[in-house]
């Protein structure tokens, strides 16, 4: 079946709703046509994943609290946080962490999302 899909052209404070691809404002929350709510988009202002976690955030917590495993707490690997935890006296999370803070920085937001956005 070839289902025809409609060719709009959204306005730069438009965008197409998720479910049901009607255009509806850009910060529209929850599309008037069929109450679907919108997930957050990609490449967005606020660059935060779906579940609210920043990669500026993650990183931060990487650079301060890295070696406790802060960032991976927050990230929702709750296991490699504890082995973080259990391991900060010997530095080797510390390190590990440090490097993590520069791949975070490195890291789109598109990339860090698909990654973390679900976690
Ligand atoms: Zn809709």
């Amino acid at each position: 079946m070839n289902e025809v899909v409609t060719q709009r052209t959204k306005g730069a404070d438009e965008k197409f709703c998720s479910d049901c691809g009607e255009t509806i404002k850009a910060k529209a929350e929850i599309c008037p046509k069929c109450g679907v709510r919108q997930s957050a988009v990609p490449g967005s202002l606020t660059a935060t994943a779906p579940n609210g976690k920043s990669k500026v955030a993650a990183a931060l917590l990487a650079f301060f609290l890295g070696g406790f495993g802060v960032h991976k707490f927050y990230l929702g690997q709750v296991g490699l946080g504890i082995l973080y935890l259990v391991f900060f006296w010997t530095f080797i999370p510390a390190i590990i962490a440090f490097i993590e803070f520069i791949i975070f920085l490195t890291m789109s937001d598109e990339t860090f999302n698909q990654k973390y956005g679900n976690a």
